[in-house]
């Protein structure tokens, strides 16, 4: 006789995206010593939001998704954190990372708070024309409480800088044109030059800083890249002005694997005509869970949450890893990470160049005024390095983890300005 299927959930070894962000600020409050009152309030959403997007598609029926914005922590400033438009989107990964938004901008020092939103939707089975009208439909539900002083949306998984046109189109018919209403719009809609590369390009300024702690010079340094979307192929093409060599590489298509170098640039051309990463001439395709396995110095995982865990974190074979994705590594996959001497560069400060770069896209747009590229990059690349030390400094001091330091600097940074607010006493 078949066995009855049990009511009882299966016993999850691992923790939500969610559960890993609370695991980590519940070690760094501890140690900090943060009152449990007040570690509460620190943890709590300021404000969430959940709207139906119900949008009329090209098969002529009503489709209801279901919109988020998540305000953690409006302390330091305005909330700021991109919206996600895929499928697996929830409230509780939506929580996730506007918490994580909180801790890394006060992490590298811009003035603003966390938040996040997205729905449901999986872009890819939309046509551009339906895309728009979700991201109008979404945008309707939630304008009330954004704005440029309030909450500044921006780009995130299946979002780019034309979501972020119609977004601001919108904004727009409810309250004038506001650019700086949203971030990482394109250039031609006052978008920030530098912003498309600049998750990218944070990941690199952290790779630089982090080599020679684990004896890597760039131009001899091979990588892999998990996710070769917006934040991986930037990545990967910077690596490459650099002179490292890409080995392998994987999207949600399939992964690939060539010893002898995959040309990032070429790559990226290759995925913008709508080909998939196996289709590029010369290389070998391989299993997607074998990519993490591929023998390299660096891997940048820069998908999806959760995708380093206890299952596959054992084949893990570089010296470092630096987070481009939000919540890449579980903490059971940091512990073994940890005990196979793998340095890593956590997601709250190595992918935080966005962030930054949109903090630039807002402060032009409120002076009416552009900066140049150069202009853009020096300046990323002194608040990445600024915040690479400060972390480091305080992980060495206090001989933690650098993920546990970037933690405790991020929630102290908060707490002050909490505290001075006179939110706590
Ligand atoms: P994107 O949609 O441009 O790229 C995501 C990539 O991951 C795509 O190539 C997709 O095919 C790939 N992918 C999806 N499922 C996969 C799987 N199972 N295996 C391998 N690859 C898979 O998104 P993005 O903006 O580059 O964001 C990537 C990550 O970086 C996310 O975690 C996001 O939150 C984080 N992030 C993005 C920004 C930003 O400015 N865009 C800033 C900070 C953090």
């Amino acid at each position: 006789m078949a066995a009855m299927a049990s009511s009882e959930p299966a016993p999850r070894a691992e923790l939500t995206d969610y559960e890993t962000v609370r695991h980590w600020f519940a070690i760094a409050a501890d140690r900090l010593g943060i009152r449990d009152d007040v570690a509460a309030v620190l943890r709590t959403p300021y404000r969430e939001v959940r709207v139906q997007v119900p949008v009329k598609l090209a098969d002529g029926r009503i489709h209801v998704f279901s919109g988020y914005r998540v305000q953690h922590n409006g302390a330091r400033g305005p909330y700021k954190g991109g919206i996600r438009f895929h499928p697996s989107v929830d409230l509780d990964e939506v929580r996730a990372l506007a918490e994580l938004m909180t801790w890394k901008t006060a992490i590298v020092g811009i003035p603003y708070g966390g938040a996040k939103g997205g729905v449901d939707v999986d872009p890819s089975r939309l046509s551009p024309r339906e895309l728009q009208t979700v991201s109008r439909s979404f945008l309707n539900k939630v304008e009330k409480v954004l704005g440029p002083t309030r909450d500044i949306p921006a780009p995130d998984v299946g979002t780019n800088a034309q979501v972020m046109a119609w977004l601001m189109d919108e904004y727009g018919k409810h309250h004038g044109h506001t650019p700086a209403c949203v971030t990482g719009k394109p250039i031609a809609l006052e978008g920030s030059y530098g912003r498309e590369a600049a998750t990218g390009r944070g990941v690199v300024f952290m790779f630089r800083e982090a080599a020679p702690l684990v004896d890597l010079i760039p131009a001899e340094t091979s990588f892999a890249v998990q996710g070769f979307g917006n934040v991986g192929s930037w990545a990967a093409r910077l690596m490459q002005q650099l002179g490292a060599r890409m080995v392998a590489a994987s999207d949600a298509s399939g992964a690939i694997h060539h010893e002898a170098g995959i040309d990032a640039e070429r790559l990226a051309a290759h995925v913008a005509e709508g080909a998939t990463l196996a289709e590029l001439p010369g290389v070998e395709p391989i299993p997607p869970e074998d990519l993490l396995g591929v023998e390299c110095d660096v891997l940048i995982p820069a998908a999806l949450g959760g995708m380093i865990n206890a299952d596959n974190a054992d084949r893990v074979r570089c010296k470092l890893v630096v987070e481009g994705a939000n919540s890449p590594t579980t903490p059971a996959a940091d512990r073994i990470l940890g005990d196979k001497g793998v340095f890593v560069v956590p997601d709250v400060m190595a992918n935080a160049g966005g962030v930054v770069v949109s903090y630039f896209e807002w402060v032009q747009n409120l002076q009416h005024f552009r900066w140049d590229e150069r202009e853009v990059n020096d300046r990323l690349g002194r608040i990445m390095r600024k915040a690479f030390r400060e972390v480091h400094a305080r992980s060495h001091s206090t001989g933690t983890a650098l993920r546990e330091a970037a933690f405790e600097l991020g929630i102290e940074r908060v707490l002050e300005a909490a505290i001075l607010r006179g939110y706590i006493e």
